[in-house]
C-alpha cells in the first residue's frame, strides 16, 4: 500500500522559483498559420503526480509545457539557428538534429548551422560548421552516430558567444548531457550578462537516463532493447558451458536504469549489479557458487559505475577531458576475481565477459525513441520561437515540459532502492549485498 510517507519520498522538495522558465523578451510577432498545437502560457505540468490525499497536490509545483505560443518572441524568417551535439553517442542524435532542421526550416529560418564536434566546433580555434538543410540531413535518421560529430572537453562561454554574433545565430540547441546543460548554463549566464538576445534550448541526451527531473530520455529504449539481445546470447552461452558464467557490461556511470530495465525485460539475469546498491564480493561468490552447483549455469549484469568503491582500492579514477571520474574496468575485475575465486575452490567455472556498450551507443534509434526523438525537435525549435531560453525540452507524466537548466544540474537522477522498479529487480535476483540472511530469489 502507498502511505503519504512514501509517495513524499519520491520527489525532492521544490519551491515554485525553481519552475520558471526565463524568456528573452515580450513576444510580438503573430505566430503564423501552423500544423503545431498552439500551447497557452498558463499551462502547466504537475510535479507531482501520485499522492495519498489531495492535499499533497501543489499546482504552485509544476513545469511549463513545451511548445508553440500564439505570439513569437522571433521573426523566423529574421534570424539563423545552431545546432551542437556533445559527450557520448546516442540513438538518436541524428534524428533530433534532423527534426530541428526540418522544422526551422519549415518556419522559415535563414539558416540552420551544424556545429562540428561538440563545442569545440564553437571555439575561437576550432570554429567548424556545417550548413544544415532539408537535403544534407533527409536520410541521417537511417544512421547511428552524430552526424556532426561529438567531442569532450571545455569551451570559454565568451568564445562561444563570439561565434554565435560572428554567423548572427539567434538559438542555439544543445543536445548533450549533464555535462553538456551545465555548458549551456553557462553560456545562457553570459549571454544574459552580455546582453544579447541569444536563446539557449537543451535537448537531453543521455542513454543512461540519468537527468534529473526527466521521466524519459532519448535513446534509453533502444539501449534496452539492445542490451537484451546481448542477455539472451550470455543466457545461451552460460548454458551451453560446464558451470556457464556469463558477465554482460552494461552502460551506467553513477545510475543503474540500463541494467535494471534490461534485467527485467529479460528474465534471464540473476545477478544485477549498479551503482546505487554496493555489493560484496564475498555475497556475490556465495551466490554464483550455489547457483553453479544446482543450475549449471549463472548470468551477471554489471553496470559500469557498479562497485566503484571496490575497484578504486586497486585502480583509483582518471578524470576524462570533461572532468568525469572513469574507473577501471568493473567487468573484467569481476571475470578475474571469480575466476581467481573458482580456482581456488578447485571448481570449474567457464566465464564469458560481453561488453556491448559502443556497440549499443551507436546504433540507429528504434521505432519509438525516433517518434520520441522527431517530437522533441519540434518542441525545442517551437519553444525557441517564442523566446523561451535556459532550459531543457523534458518529458514528464507523459508530456514535453520545460525545465530550467539551473534545476536538472543539481545532481543525477538515481534508481531509488525502496521505490517499485528496484524492487522487482530484487525480487527477481540474488541478493548480494552482503545484508541478506536468504541472500537469493526464491526462484533461483
Ligand atoms: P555524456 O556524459 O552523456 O556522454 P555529457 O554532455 O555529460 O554527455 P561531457 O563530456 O561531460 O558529456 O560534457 C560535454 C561538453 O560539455 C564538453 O565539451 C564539456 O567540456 C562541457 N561541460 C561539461 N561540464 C561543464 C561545465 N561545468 N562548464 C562548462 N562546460 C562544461
Ligand atoms: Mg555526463
Amino acid at each position: 500500500m502507498t502511505t503519504a510517507t512514501s509517495a513524499a519520498r519520491t520527489l525532492p522538495k521544490l519551491e515554485p522559483a525553481d519552475f520558471k522558465i526565463p524568456t528573452l523578451g515580450e513576444c510580438t510577432f503573430q505566430t503564423p498559420p501552423t500544423k503545431n498545437e498552439i500551447v497557452s502560457e498558463n499551462e502547466r505540468i504537475l510535479y507531482q503526480s501520485r499522492f495519498s490525499s489531495p492535499s499533497e497536490l501543489d499546482p504552485s509545483l509544476a513545469f511549463e509545457v513545451a511548445g508553440l505560443r500564439d505570439h513569437l518572441f522571433f521573426d523566423p524568417h529574421d534570424i539563423n539557428v545552431g545546432i551542437v551535439t556533445c559527450g557520448g553517442l546516442c540513438p538518436g542524435l541524428n534524428d533530433v538534429i534532423r527534426s530541428i532542421t526540418y522544422s526551422s526550416l519549415a518556419y522559415g529560418v535563414k539558416k540552420v548551422y551544424g556545429f562540428k564536434f561538440g563545442y569545440r566546433g564553437l571555439s575561437r580555434q576550432g570554429r567548424s560548421y556545417v550548413l544544415l538543410d532539408t537535403k544534407s540531413v533527409n536520410t541521417i535518421h537511417y544512421l547511428g552516430g552524430s552526424f556532426l560529430g561529438s567531442s569532450r572537453g571545455p569551451v570559454p562561454p565568451e568564445e562561444m558567444v563570439e561565434t554565435l554574433k560572428l554567423l548572427k545565430i539567434s538559438v542555439l540547441f544543445t543536445i548533450g548531457g549533464d555535462g553538456t546543460q551545465r555548458g549551456a548554463m553557462f553560456l545562457q549566464d553570459k549571454i544574459t550578462e552580455m546582453g544579447e538576445k541569444i536563446s539557449v534550448i537543451g535537448i537531453p541526451k543521455t542513454i543512461d537516463n540519468d537527468i534529473l527531473y526527466v521521466d524519459k530520455t532519448f535513446g534509453f529504449d533502444t539501449a534496452v532493447e539492445e542490451a537484451r539481445e546481448a542477455l539472451t546470447c550470455a543466457h545461451v552461452e552460460a548454458k551451453s558451458a560446464p558451470h556457464g558464467l556469463s558477465i554482460v557490461k552494461l552502460m551506467g556511470r553513477d545510475s543503474g536504469f540500463i541494467s535494471a530495465k534490461a534485467t527485467l525485460a529479460s528474465g534471464d539475469v540473476n545477478i544485477c549489479l549498479i551503482p546505487e546498491e554496493p555489493f560484496t564480493l564475498e555475497a556475490l561468490f556465495k551466490v554464483v557458487e550455489s547457483r553453479l552447483l544446482r543450475q549449471n549455469h549463472c548470468v551477471i549484469v554489471v553496470a559500469e559505475g557498479a562497485g566503484a568503491e571496490l575497484m578504486a582500492k586497486i585502480q583509483p579514477p582518471v578524470k576524462d577531458a570533461s572532468g568525469n571520474l572513469k574507473g577501471g574496468d568493473i567487468g573484467l575485475f569481476l571475470k578475474e576475481q571469480i575466476q581467481a575465486h573458482f580456482k581456488k575452490l578447485d571448481m570449474e567455472c567457464t566465464t564469458r565477459y560481453i561488453d556491448p556498450s559502443y556497440t549499443i551507443r551507436a546504433c540507429k534509434p528504434n521505432a519509438s525513441d525516433a517518434a520520441f526523438c522527431e517530437e522533441l525537435g519540434n518542441k525545442a525549435v517551437n519553444s525557441a520561437l517564442s523566446g523561451k531560453t535556459g532550459c531543457i525540452v523534458g518529458f514528464w507524466n507523459q508530456q514535453f515540459t520545460l525545465v530550467p537548466f539551473s534545476l536538472i544540474t543539481r545532481g543525477r537522477k538515481m534508481i531509488k532502492l525502496d521505490e517499485n522498479m528496484w524492487s522487482t529487480v530484487k525480487a527477481m535476483t540474488a541478493d548480494v549485498t552482503g545484508r541478506s540472511e536468504k541472500g537469493e530469489a526464491s526462484c533461483l
